[in-house]
C-alpha cells in the first residue's frame, strides 16, 4: 500500500511538520511542492516525509488540494540538511524550507526546468504525414520536419524553418497531431579549451597540493593569505580538479558588488557551466539557474549568502571567499551564517571546504589553530608586489580639516604629483553624524529611535541610518529659532567637499552605498578609476572588498579610534579587518603603498600590534584575550531579542523566560535581560537576554524547548521575539 499520510513543512512560524491526506490519484514524493488548506486559505508547502499513520484525528486530517511537482525538487539529502538547520537555529522548519526555494516557486509557480519550449508530432501525426499525406503543403513540411528530427523540434527552430506557420501549427494542434514539450536541456560543455591562466608560483601549487589532499573527503581548510597573494587562482584549480571528477562546486561570496569581477574570472576559466545567483538576477532567471545546478546540467555555482541553500548536484567542492565578512550572516528573520552552513554542506556531502580570507575571522582560526582545519597559508603577494608600509599619524595638536590632517593632505598632494592615486577611507556615510545648534544645544535626535539622524547635504535631508526616517535639512534651530546650524563630525560626503576644494584639478570618486545606489554605477565608477592615471577615491568599506585597484599607493584612514573603545567584544576584531582590508587596497601592482591611518591613541596596545606585527599578531593576541574572558570562539552564544511599543512589556517577556531558565539551564549562564545598546529603534523598546555556554550541547539542549514555551507565555503577546544562535551583532 502507498503511503497515505504526507508531513508537509509549511511557511508560517511553527516549528513542526504538519500532516495531510495524500490524494489517492496522486501519490507525492518528499521534495515535492504541495498546496494544502491551511488556516482560512491555501499555502504552497514541502513534502519533508510520507507515513503510513497519523496523531491527527480523522475529522481534523485535510487533504493535499493539489499536487505541484511531478518529481521532487529537493532530495533526501537537502531535505535533511534543511531539517537540521531548522533545528540547530530554532528556526521554524517550514519557513528554512521555504527560503532553499526560488521565489516563483514559494510562490507555488509552475516550475520550469530547463529546456526550451518545443513541438512533439503524436502517433496520430505521424500518420496523417505518411499515410495519406496531407495535402495542405505547409503542415505536411512541418510534420516531415518533426519526423526527421527524431519526432520533435524546439519552438524556435520551427519558427525560423517556417516563418509563417503559425497557422498550421494550430490546426495541427487542435487536431492532436503535435503537442507542446519540452526539449531535453543540454549540459553545460566541460571540456571547455579555456586558457590556462597564470602557472601558479610556488606558495599556491603547496596550497593547492595540500587543499586537494582533502578533496577525496570532508575536510576543512583555511586559506589564510595575505591580500594580493592569488587566493582566487588557488580557487579556480581546486574547481578545476572538481570538475575534471563530474562533481560540483559552489563558490560563496560576500557582496554583489564583488561578482562581476569574480565572474568575468571564473567564466574565462571554467566556462559556461559557471552559474551565478545573487538577488540582482530576475526571479526566471534565477529559477532557471537553480535547475541547471540542481539537475548537474551546470556545475559551479557562484552566488552570495542565501546560494548555500541550492541543491548543486553531486556537490565535490565548497569555497566560501572572504569567510570572515560580516554578510555571511543573515541579520534578520532566519539569522543563518552561511559560512558555518557550507561546513555542514561539505561535512554532509563527503567533501573539502575552503575558507579564505586575508584576516581570517577568530573563529575559524582557533580552528585552524587547534589542526581541526588544515591551516593553508600564503604569505608572499603574487607577482612582484610589495607589502605597504603601515603608520599612524596622531591627530592631536594638528590642523584638521574637515577631518583629515595636514600631514595626510601634504601625502595625498605627492601621490598625485607622481601620477597615482590615492584612496581616504572613512566608514561612516552622509555629511556628518550630527547637526547642532551652539545657541541651545538642539541635537538632531531621530524621534523614533536612540540615535542622531545624519546630516546628508548633497540631498538636503536629515536621515535616520536606523528606521529609515527623512526629513528636510532645517535652515534654522526647530527648538530656539538661531539661524545657524552647525554639522558635528564627518562623514564620506564632507571629506569629498574638502578634497575636491583642495585637489579641484584630478578625478574624485566617492564610493558608498548612496553614491552608488543606482544600478551599474559601481561598475562605472569602478571603469573611471580603472582608466584614470592621478586619482582621488572616498569611499566607506565598500572600498575594502576585493576590488583591485592597481595605481592606488596610498590609503588614508580618516578614523580609526571607534573600532577601539566599543562595548562590543567584536569591535576590535572587525576594525583589525577592515583596516588590513583596506590597507590591502594599496601597493598591488608594481608600486609600494603606504597605509596612514589617523587616531588620537597612537600608544593603544591594539593599533601598535596592528601597525607594528600586522593583523596575523593582533588575532593571536585577540584569541589569548577571548579565551581568557571565556568569550566566543571559546564559549557559545545565542541571543533572545524582545521589542515592543509599550516599553515594559519587552523586559517582562524577557525576565520571565531568564527566571525560567535560571533553575534549570545546567551550565548555562544567562545575563539580562538588558536594555539592547540601542534601546529605542522606530519607536520599539529592545531588549536583549543573552545565554552562554561552554559546551554547545548544553546550550542547545537549553534552547530546545524555549520557542514553543515563549509563545505560549502571557507575556509574549504584545512582544515580538526571536533567538539568535551565535549571534555576530549584539546590537
Ligand atoms: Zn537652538
Ligand atoms: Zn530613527
Amino acid at each position: 500500500m502507498a503511503p497515505t499520510i504526507a508531513r508537509v513543512a509549511v511557511p508560517v512560524p511553527v516549528p513542526s511538520l504538519f500532516d495531510y491526506r495524500v490524494p489517492f490519484d496522486r501519490p507525492v514524493t518528499p521534495g515535492c511542492r504541495v498546496r494544502v488548506p491551511f488556516g482560512r486559505g491555501h499555502r504552497t508547502a514541502v513534502v519533508v516525509e510520507l507515513a503510513d499513520a497519523t496523531r491527527c484525528p480523522d475529522e481534523r486530517l485535510k487533504d493535499i488540494a493539489e499536487v505541484l511537482d511531478e518529481a521532487a525538487l529537493l532530495g533526501l539529502d537537502d531535505l535533511a540538511f534543511l531539517v537540521w538547520a531548522a533545528a540547530y537555529y530554532h528556526h521554524p522548519v517550514g519557513e528554512v524550507i521555504a527560503t532553499a526555494l526560488p521565489l516563483r516557486l514559494r510562490r507555488g509557480r509552475a516550475a520550469e526546468p530547463p529546456g526550451e519550449p518545443g513541438w512533439r508530432l503524436t502517433d496520430s501525426g505521424a500518420a496523417a504525414w505518411r499515410n495519406p499525406p496531407t495535402r495542405a503543403p505547409r503542415r505536411q513540411a512541418i510534420l516531415a520536419a518533426l519526423a526527421d528530427a527524431g519526432g520533435a523540434l524546439g519552438r524556435r527552430v520551427v519558427a525560423e524553418r517556417f516563418p509563417t506557420g503559425g497557422d498550421a501549427l494550430r490546426v495541427m494542434r487542435r487536431a492532436g497531431w503535435i503537442l507542446d514539450c519540452r526539449m531535453p536541456a543540454l549540459p553545460d560543455p566541460l571540456d571547455t579549451g579555456m586558457p590556462p591562466g597564470p602557472v601558479p608560483n610556488p606558495g599556491q601549487l603547496d596550497a593547492i597540493a595540500s587543499i586537494r589532499g582533502l578533496m577525496s573527503g570532508f575536510g576543512v581548510a583555511l586559506l589564510d593569505g595575505v591580500t594580493g597573494s592569488g587566493k582566487t587562482e588557488v580557487y579556480l584549480h581546486l574547481a578545476q580538479t572538481a570538475l575534471a571528477k563530474g562533481r560540483g562546486v559552489m563558490v560563496l561570496v560576500p557582496e554583489i558588488s564583488l561578482t562581476p569581477q569574480l565572474e568575468r574570472r571564473f567564466r574565462a576559466r571554467l566556462g559556461e557551466t559557471v552559474r551565478v545567483l545573487h538577488s540582482g538576477l530576475g526571479d526566471s532567471e534565477r529559477e532557471s539557474a537553480w535547475h541547471r545546478l540542481r539537475l548537474g546540467l551546470s556545475r559551479v555555482l557562484l552566488g552570495t549568502r542565501s546560494s548555500v541553500f541550492t541543491p548543486v548536484a553531486d556537490l565535490g567542492l565548497v569555497i566560501v571567499d572572504e569567510e570572515h565578512d560580516g554578510s555571511y550572516k543573515q541579520g534578520e528573520g532566519f539569522r543563518y551564517s552561511a559560512r558555518d552552513l557550507a561546513i555542514v554542506r561539505g561535512k554532509r556531502a563527503g567533501c573539502a571546504v575552503v575558507l579564505g580570507s586575508a584576516t581570517p575571522s577568530l573563529e575559524s582560526l582557533r580552528h585552524a589553530l587547534d589542526g581541526r582545519y588544515v591551516h593553508v597559508r600564503l604569505d608572499r603577494r603574487a607577482g612582484t608586489a610589495q607589502p605597504p608600509r603601515v603608520g599612524l599619524l596622531d591627530l592631536r595638536d594638528q590642523p584638521v580639516y574637515g577631518g583629515i590632517a595636514q600631514p595626510m593632505l601634504d601625502r595625498i598632494a605627492a601621490t598625485l604629483a607622481a601620477d597615482e592615486q590615492a584612496i581616504v577611507f572613512l566608514n561612516r556615510r552622509g555629511y556628518a553624524p550630527v547637526l547642532c545648534c551652539y545657541a541651545c544645544g538642539w541635537l538632531s535626535d531621530c524621534p523614533h529611535c536612540d540615535a542622531r539622524q545624519t546630516v546628508h547635504r548633497h540631498n538636503s535631508v536629515l536621515w535616520c541610518h536606523h528606521c529609515g526616517r527623512l526629513q528636510r535639512l532645517p535652515q534654522k534651530c526647530p527648538q530656539c529659532g538661531a539661524g545657524e546650524l552647525n554639522p558635528l563630525g564627518q562623514g564620506t560626503e564632507q571629506v569629498e567637499d574638502v578634497l575636491a576644494a583642495r585637489f579641484p584639478d584630478w578625478p574624485l570618486i566617492r564610493i558608498d552605498r548612496d553614491s552608488t545606489a543606482r544600478k551599474g554605477s559601481l561598475e562605472d565608477k569602478l571603469a573611471q578609476i580603472r582608466d584614470a592615471t592621478g586619482a582621488l577615491l572616498v569611499g566607506t568599506q565598500m572600498l575594502a572588498k576585493g576590488h583591485h585597484f592597481p595605481r592606488v599607493t596610498l590609503v588614508g584612514v580618516l578614523d580609526a579610534d571607534g573600532g577601539l573603545f566599543s562595548a562590543d567584544f567584536r569591535a576590535a576584531e572587525r576594525m583589525a579587518q577592515l583596516l588590513e582590508q583596506v590597507g590591502g587596497r594599496a601597493g598591488r601592482a608594481e608600486r609600494p603603498g603606504q597605509v596612514l591611518i589617523q587616531t588620537r591613541y597612537p600608544d593603544h596596545p591594539l593599533l601598535q600590534t596592528l601597525v607594528r606585527q600586522g593583523y596575523r599578531a593582533f588575532a593571536r593576541e585577540a584569541l589569548r584575550e577571548r579565551e581568557a574572558a571565556a568569550l566566543p570562539p571559546f564559549a557559545h552564544q545565542a541571543l533572545l531579542r524582545a521589542e515592543g511599543s509599550d516599553p515594559d512589556a519587552p523586559a517582562g517577556l524577557l525576565e520571565a523566560v531568564a527566571a525560567g531558565l535560571r533553575g534549570t539551564a545546567d551550565g548555562v549562564d544567562v545575563w539580562g535581560p538588558v536594555p539592547a545598546p540601542m534601546p529605542r529603534r522606530a519607536g520599539r523598546y529592545r531588549v536583549h537576554l543573552l545565554l552562554q555556554a561552554a559546551r554547545r550541547e548544553s546550550l542547545h539542549r537549553a534552547l530546545r524547548p524555549l520557542p514553543g514555551w515563549i509563545a505560549g507565555l502571557p507575556q509574549a503577546r504584545r512582544v515580538r521575539w526571536s533567538l539568535d544562535v551565535d549571534p555576530v551583532d549584539l546590537f
